[in-house]
């Protein structure tokens, strides 16, 4: 490929409204652009990383036995009468109204899958199964955010298992799990799965897969000594257990009367001129809002939320009659707690209120606008608490969740009559099910935050998803024909070993070339110099290791395939 024929134009402005650095590269180097909130077309370059983590994700699950297939994404909306999830996600569901019924706009397939598969699965002699499909899902988020980090439409791998029992479906579990741990090794994310609760999706034995990331919307709690992982939610749900907690997640008790009290309390911020969202943060019950640009977290009803203790700034409400007077309905006084979110650039006259308290975390600076970028301390609480299982502190570390497994169980073929199969003395019983996902646009944007610069202005793309892995610059090469010929020889080298290679064949300045193509962000570099020329040697730059080295030319397309 030539950079001549690429659809790339140099941009060097920041883009507007885009916080991440991952979102500013994507966009300056023409990999993606938005149709509307939350909504991004492909543009090539952006295209060709999504299908290299496509075809990853398809080599490993091929590698486990799964079967790839495709689902529609226009689902009759019977199908999620069925199971009441047209209730229960109702706030992430595209409905659609069309001349012959109602359809929704699949954000997850576990209905659809169950509909295409059970007339296969007819005895234990059908069973395991396994499946998956790349598909687009439709969620109706209230907060799109990061550019692809999370979209109102997306594409999920999503797979599915059927099986006999409890022990076979853990089994199959074990084969997705392990299918994940190698897509993410390849794709260049350190990924660690992390009990999790199940959330909207039901089902017992969970993992979300974090990766650590200073613009994460997730936490989760670790251990350093012994590898206990754990993220919030999960570990409340251990609290009501009975099991112990983790204990740098103080409980905090919330008595808002009931949900109408949160409703008056989002219009009321609403009436102020804040944008207010309800948010699936923590649980379904929780409901962040967002006034000005300080994050609320509201709990309706007689509840005990945990909050990290770092994150908490204040007990009471914070933000003084403005907020408590709204909630409660009449006249019932209500405690809110004010989580501060390190991403959102806080209004200096609040966040002065916040420091005269005197809570601070580690790593949150209020009042002073600053990039998320530089915010490099991942670890957001580093405690004395000690972990359930070791006794060793615990930390909670900002995460982006990058895929998700569970074990469904029987949550959804037990309400289904015909999600049955026939065992080996005859009886109908509901198969075993777990499902998987991964968030195949969102890994793009969480390898570039990884990757990238933090001012967002060029990329190391790991090999195994650069759109090419090596660029091939002549240096000053416009007016050598030697530096010309000998790149141009070296391009079609490499490209004939069977790596991709990007000639940068344009009339532009050496520096502008190579802003470029530390946009592009091949994580090798050619460069051919009139110099090194005379010595028949040309320079290889491994920009993942900082590392260049100055090789023969002969040797060159060798060094690098
Ligand atoms: P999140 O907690 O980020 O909202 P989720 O738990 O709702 O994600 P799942 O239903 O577990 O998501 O879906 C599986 C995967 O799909 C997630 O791990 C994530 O990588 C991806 N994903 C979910 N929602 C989005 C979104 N709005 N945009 C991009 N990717 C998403
Ligand atoms: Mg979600
Ligand atoms: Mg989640
Ligand atoms: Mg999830």
């Amino acid at each position: 490929m030539r950079t001549s024929e690429l659809i790339f134009k140099s941009r060097r402005e920041v883009p507007q409204d885009a916080e991440a650095s991952s979102h500013q590269l994507l966009l300056r180097g023409n990999y993606i652009r938005r149709l509307t909130s939350g909504v991004y077309s492909f543009l090539p370059l952006g295209y060709q990383v999504l299908r290299r983590v496509e075809r990853i994700v398809e080599e490993e699950l091929d590698r486990v036995g799964a079967s790839e297939l495709l689902l529609p994404a226009l689902h009759p909306v019977e199908i999620w009468r069925a199971t009441g999830r047209d209730a229960k996600m109702a706030d992430v569901l595209f409905g659609v109204e069309g001349k012959s019924g109602s359809f929704v706009l699949g954000p997850t397939h576990e209905e659809a899958v169950i509909e295409a598969m059970s007339p296969d699965i007819e005895s234990y002699r059908d069973l395991p199964k396994l499946v998956y499909q790349i598909q687009t899902k439709f969620r109706d988020e209230p907060r799109a955010r990061f550019g692809l980090m999370r979209t109102r439409e997306f594409i999920m791998a999503d797979g599915y298992s059927f099986d006999v029992d409890r022990d076979t479906m853990r089994a199959s579990y074990q084969r997705f799990y392990e299918a994940y741990q190698a897509i993410f090794r390849r794709v260049g994310l350190k990924a660690e799965p992390v009990e999790a609760d199940a959330g909207s999706i039901g089902g017992d034995v969970n993992h979300e897969f974090m990766v650590a990331s200073s613009i994460g919307e997730d936490h989760f709690a670790r251990c350093r000594e012994c590898g206990y992982q754990a993220n919030i939610e999960a570990a409340r749900a251990g609290e009501r257990a009975g099991v112990p907690v983790a204990r740098d997640i103080e409980p905090v008790t919330y008595s808002t009367p009931n949900a109408p009290g949160v409703e008056i309390a989002v219009k009321a911020l609403q009436a102020a001129g804040a944008e207010v969202e309800v948010a699936s943060m923590l649980k379904s019950m929780l409901l962040v809002g967002e006034a000005g640009q300080l994050v609320l977290a509201l709990l309706p009803g007689d509840r005990t939320l945990n909050v990290p203790r770092g994150m908490r700034l204040a007990e009471d409400v914070e933000m003084g009659d403005f907020v408590k007077g709204y909630i409660g309905p009449q006249g019932q006084s209500s405690r809110v707690t004010i989580l501060a979110d390190p991403l959102v650039r806080t209004r200096p006259s609040w966040a002065s209120g916040a420091n005269q308290e005197g809570s601070h975390t580690v790593g949150l600076r209020l009042g002073i606008d600053f990039n998320v970028d530089r915010f490099e301390n991942l670890v957001v609480v580093q405690d004395q608490d000690p972990c359930p299982h070791c006794g060793a502190p615990l930390e909670l570390v900002r995460s982006v969740e990058v895929g998700h497994t569970f074990q469904l169980g029987l949550t959804y073929s037990g309400m289904l009559a015909h999600a049955r199969f026939s065992t080996v003395d005859g009886q109908e019983l509901p198969y075993w099910m777990g499902c998987y996902g991964i968030g195949v646009t969102r890994v793009p944007a969480v390898i570039a935050q990884q990757y990238g610069s933090p001012e967002g202005d060029a990329v190391a793309w790991p090999v195994e998803v650069a759109p090419y892995v090596v660029s091939v610059v002549g240096v000053g090469a416009t007016k050598d024909n030697d530096v010309v010929a000998v790149a141009r020889r070296l391009h079609d080298l490499i490209n004939a070993g069977g790596v991709s290679a990007l000639l940068e064949d344009r009339d532009v300045s050496t520096g502008v070339a190579m802003r470029d193509l530390e946009l592009i962000g091949s994580p090798i570099f050619c460069v051919v110099g009139a110099r090194s020329l005379a010595n028949k040697m040309v320079e290889i730059r491994d920009r993942m290791h900082d590392r260049t080295t100055l090789v023969p030319i002969e040797k060159a397309p060798a060094a690098v395939i």
